[in-house]
C-alpha cells in the first residue's frame, strides 16, 4: 500500500453518507413513495457528488443529512415538472400560436378527457351495431352551420390544403395569385405546400395586381386541375391594389371545368361583425360565392381544438376521404369530442361570445380589462415598491394571422426601470410562467386575457 493514497485520503475525510443510509432515512421515504427508487437514487447520487466536486465535505450531522435529502427532494421536483405547462398569456396576441392559440370552452375539454379515459362510439354506429366513421361526428354539424353538402376534418389546416390539392390536382397544376404566395409562421409556406402536394404551382398575377384574365389565360386544358384562392393572412396589401372576387374565381374555375379550393385560414363560422369586430370571410360565404372546397383551422377565430376543417360539394369530400393520406392526417377521439362540443355550441349564437372563450376574450370591453389592470397592478406596486408600475391603455392583436391590421383596444399593466430581460426571465419561471413582451424599454403584460377567474392564482404566485 502506498504510503501516501491522497484519492483514499479524500474518501476517509468525507463525511458524507452512504446512499444507503439516505435511502432508509425516514425523510427521504416520501420521495420514494413520490418518484421511486431509481429516481430517488440517482439524485441522492447527483446531489452526493455535486458536493464532492464542491469540495464541501461539511461535517456529518443531522442538518446535512436533512440538507442532502432536501436537496435531492428540489432536484426531483424540478425533473418531474412538466415541460409543456398553463402560463399566462399576456403578450396581447389572443390567438398566439407559440402559447397553443384558442384555449377551449371547460365542456369541450371535459368531453375529451372523457372520451381519453373511456372506449367510445369513435368509429362505431350504435344504431346498427356496425362500423361508423369518425368524422360523422361532426360533419353534419359542419355542414349545418357552414350550408356545405359534405364535410371532413384533418389534424390542421395545413393538412387540410394539402389533401385538398394532393386529392384534386396530383401531377397537375394548380393556379395561385402572386399576391397569396403566403407564409405563415415560417413552417407553412404555400409554395412549399403545393409542392410538397404534389400539384404543380403556376404563379398568376403580380405581387399587388392579380386581374380575371390572368387566371383565364394560364388555365390549359387537361393539365390545370383547379384554382387555389388564399386568404391573406399575416398581411395586407394596400395601395395599388386589384384582386379578383370569389364569385369571379368560381366562374372562371367552372367554365374551364375545374373546382376553385379556398383556404380561410383563420376563417371564422359566424359573422364577426356582430359583436364588433372586424369582418372576416366565412365558409358560408365563400361556398356560396362559388367555392367548391374551403378550408379553415379549428383552433383560430373558430374558437376550438386543432383542426383542419374541410367543406364543400360532396363529390370532392368524398374524393378526399377515399384518399389514403387521409387516414395519415385524421384526428384523434379526444379532439374530435372536443371539436363536436363547440360546434354544438354554435348552434345557440346568441350565448356564443359568453361561453366560447377565443369570442369572450376577442369582445372584452376595454372597460372591464382596464379594471383587471387597476387591480393587479396595484398589488404589484405594493409588492415592487422600488419598480416604476403603471397601467396604460394599449392594444391588442386578434392573432394567428386572422385580419392582421385590425387592432382591439385593451388595457396593460407595464413595468420600466432596469433589467427587464431579468424581471421577464423572473416571471417565466413562475409556476405558472406569465409571458410578457417588452417594448419601448417597458415590459407589458397586456390583461386581455387575465379573466376575473384568473386573477387570483395570478397574484397569490407574485407574493
Ligand atoms: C393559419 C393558416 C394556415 C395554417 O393553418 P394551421 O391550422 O396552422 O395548419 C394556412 N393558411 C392560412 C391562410 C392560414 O392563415
Amino acid at each position: 500500500m502506498p504510503a501516501y493514497d491522497a484519492a483514499a485520503m479524500v474518501q476517509h475525510a468525507s463525511p458524507l453518507p452512504s446512499i444507503d443510509a439516505l435511502l432508509r432515512a425516514p425523510r427521504t421515504e416520501p420521495l420514494l413513495i413520490r418518484f421511486g427508487r431509481t429516481a430517488v437514487t440517482a439524485a441522492l447520487r447527483e446531489v452526493l457528488s455535486a458536493r464532492r466536486a464542491a469540495g464541501d465535505f461539511g461535517v456529518l450531522g443531522d442538518a446535512t443529512f436533512a440538507a442532502i435529502v432536501d436537496q435531492a427532494a428540489g432536484r426531483l421536483a424540478a425533473q418531474s415538472a412538466m415541460s409543456q405547462r398553463p402560463v399566462f398569456n399576456m403578450t396581447g396576441t389572443v390567438l398566439h400560436t407559440n402559447l397553443g392559440r384558442s384555449t377551449l370552452p371547460p365542456e369541450a375539454a371535459e368531453a375529451a378527457a372523457e372520451a381519453l379515459r373511456n372506449a367510445t362510439s369513435l368509429e362505431f354506429d350504435l344504431a346498427t351495431g356496425r362500423r361508423g366513421e369518425r368524422d360523422d361526428h361532426v360533419s353534419s354539424l359542419l355542414c349545418e352551420l357552414s350550408g356545405a353538402e359534405a364535410a371532413t376534418v384533418v389534424n390542421n389546416n395545413a393538412a387540410a390544403v394539402m389533401l385538398a390539392l394532393n386529392t384534386l390536382a396530383l401531377g397537375k397544376q394548380v393556379l395561385v395569385s402572386r399576391g397569396e404566395l403566403i407564409e405563415i409562421g415560417g413552417s407553412f409556406r404555400v409554395p412549399d405546400i403545393i409542392g410538397r402536394s404534389g400539384a404543380a404551382l403556376r404563379e398568376v398575377g403580380t405581387t399587388n395586381r392579380t386581374h380575371a384574365r390572368d387566371y383565364a389565360d394560364a388555365i390549359i386544358p387537361e393539365t390545370t386541375a383547379a384554382v387555389l384562392r388564399v386568404h391573406q393572412a399575416n398581411y395586407a396589401i394596400v395601395g395599388f391594389t386589384a384582386m379578383v372576387s370569389t364569385e369571379t374565381l368560381g366562374r372562371i374555375a367552372h367554365q374551364a371545368g375545374i373546382p376553385l379550393i379556398e383556404d380561410l385560414g383563420s376563417g371564422s363560422l359566424v359573422d364577426l361583425e356582430r359583436w364588433g369586430l372586424p369582418h372576416e370571410a366565412t365558409p358560408r360565404q365563400s361556398l356560396h360565392a362559388g367555392a367548391d372546397i374551403v378550408t379553415f383551422s379549428g383552433d383560430k377565430l373558430m374558437g376550438g381544438p386543432q383542426a383542419g376543417l374541410i367543406v364543400g360539394n360532396k363529390i370532392a369530400i368524398t374524393a378526399i376521404n377515399r384518399n389514403p393520406l387521409k387516414r395519415a392526417l385524421r384526428l384523434d377521439k379526444a379532439r374530435l369530442a372536443a371539436l363536436e362540443t363547440v360546434l354544438r355550441i354554435y348552434a345557440d349564437p346568441d350565448r356564443l361570445a359568453e361561453r366560447l372563450p377565443a369570442l369572450r376574450l376577442l369582445t372584452r370591453p376595454q372597460a372591464d380589462i382596464q379594471a383587471t389592470a387597476e387591480r393587479i397592478g396595484s398589488v404589484m406596486a405594493q409588492h415592487w415598491p422600488d419598480r416604476d408600475i403603471a397601467t396604460v391603455a394599449c392594444r391588442s392583436q386578434i392573432g394567428s394571422g386572422a385580419l392582421p391590421v385590425d387592432l382591439l383596444p385593451s388595457f396593460a399593466v407595464t413595468i420600466g426601470g432596469a433589467g427587464l430581460e431579468n424581471l421577464a426571465k423572473l416571471l417565466r419561471a413562475l409556476p405558472r410562467p406569465v409571458i410578457g413582451r417588452i417594448a419601448r424599454r417597458r415590459l407589458i403584460l397586456d390583461c386581455r386575457c387575465l379573466e376575473a377567474s384568473d386573477e387570483a392564482g395570478f397574484i397569490a404566485q407574485l407574493t
